[in-house]
């Protein structure tokens, strides 16, 4: 291919450039030929350069050999095959997978009837992060967790931050592999106590993730998970029991605008999150507001009434701001009025800790007693005061504050 492409390169720049410079340079042509001459061939050269773009681009290089690609495949878990048509029963998409077919996350592949993992130890991002970053508020503040992804995302949100892992598929990316053992021993060595599975959407890489929680227990650490919460019942009620704390996105409350921002099903979401409690996982929502999107304040209002009736008024809820990033770099910043206004109406339902996020020196990204008001955990960004919290009560006036204080 790329030697068809120089080629084609020194058959179009022989008819023009090089005789018609010798003539100019030999003044055999006219200033005003040369000048149309010129014109043509910059015509060429650009037509070549566009016919070269569209015919003769050359794939991205591989960011990964054959062997890395290979260690990171192994059989996933919860599909069904049929013949050499796999049925994977992960995540609400439920991809049906002919031959040699790839799911939506980029990450499973049906090869002749079995249904692989490509990302499993393939992480692509390791981080030692304060727990306040998840965001997680109510669960072990002033603590850090060593937190890992691999690529690919179940979902496909028009204002994804990660997207540069998110939205890549197996080898797009560099990575490095890790065993659960290695992901542990690395979470030891930086003094993290807490692993988070994170940055991408964590259950695209289920069977790593089970594999080093359940192993990362066993060594008395704790885990966490940062999800949208689309995945299936028996796998979330399975990897339930080896999760210590969830922060999910409840990116919207209208089905519709879900569905267009995201592609993913508010239905399926929302049951994910009565698993988590169910299962006794702590749990934190996010709700990022898209101005145009998800700033509908009646639906901001619903989905409050929903969390208290479902989830409980003890259940944090993060109003985060939205930047503008990827798909929507249309959009502005979210206005912080419109935070404010979702802070109120979350109080005004009911709900207990209703914080504001993104927005560096907020005073609601502080923890205040629900019953005598004090602010009993103080934040700069991720530095954290110490919580006025004892026994799991306000220090002040003995109310029970809802979170996980202590190992
Ligand atoms: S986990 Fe991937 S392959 Fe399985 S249903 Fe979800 S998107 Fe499809």
């Amino acid at each position: 291919m790329k030697e068809k492409a120089s080629k084609k390169k020194s058959r179009i720049t022989k008819r023009t450039n090089p005789n018609l410079i010798k003539d100019m340079l030999h003044k055999k042509i006219s200033r005003r030929d040369f000048i149309k001459y010129s014109v043509y061939a910059g015509l060429s050269i650009g037509a070549f350069a566009l016919l070269k773009d569209l015919m003769f681009k050359k794939k991205s290089e591989p960011k990964m050999s054959e062997q890395n690609l290979k260690e990171g495949m192994k059989e996933a878990k919860f599909y069904e095959a049929r013949g050499d048509t796999v049925y994977c029963q992960l995540c609400p998409n439920q991809c049906i997978l002919n031959n040699n077919m790839t799911g939506v996350c980029r990450v499973r592949k049906n090869i002749n009837g079995t249904l692989y993992t490509l990302v499993y130890g393939q992480v692509c991002a390791a981080h030692n992060d304060p727990i306040e970053k998840k965001p997680l508020f109510h669960f072990l503040p002033g603590t850090r967790a060593f937190s890992i992804a691999t690529v690919g995302c179940n979902m496909r949100c028009l204002n994804c931050q990660n997207w540069s892992i998110s939205q890549a598929s197996p080898g797009d990316v560099e990575t490095q592999h890790m065993t659960p053992e290695e992901v542990i021993q690395q979470a030891q060595l930086s003094k993290s106590k807490i692993i988070a599975y994170t940055y991408t959407e964590p259950t695209i890489f289920y069977e790593f993730m089970y594999d080093t929680a359940k192993k990362a227990h066993e060594e008395g650490l704790k885990n966490i998970v940062v999800s949208n919460g689309y995945v299936n019942e028996k796998p979330l009620r399975e990897l339930s029991k080896v999760i210590d704390a969830a922060n999910i996105d409840l990116k919207g409350f209208d089905k519709d605008v879900l569905m267009k921002l995201t592609g993913g099903n508010l239905t399926d979401i929302k049951r994910s999150l009565k698993i988590y409690k169910e299962e006794g996982v702590w749990l934190e929502i996010t709700n990022l507001i898209v101005p145009s999107y998800t700033d509908d304040l009646k639906k901001i209002e619903e989905m409050c009434e929903w969390v208290k009736k479902n989830l409980g008024e003890g259940v944090p809820i993060h109003f985060s701001r939205f930047h503008p990033q990827y798909k929507l770099t249309n959009l502005p910043p979210t206005p912080v009025k419109t935070l404010e206004r979702a802070q109120e109406i979350a109080l005004k339902k009911g709900l207990k800790y209703v914080y504001i996020g993104n927005v560096p020196g907020n005073e609601f990204e502080d923890t205040y007693c629900p019953n005598c008001k004090k602010r009993i955990i103080e934040r700069k960004g991720y530095l954290v005061e110490e919580p006025k919290i004892k026994d799991g009560k306000c220090q002040f006036c003995g109310e029970e504050i809802e979170g996980v204080w202590s190992f």
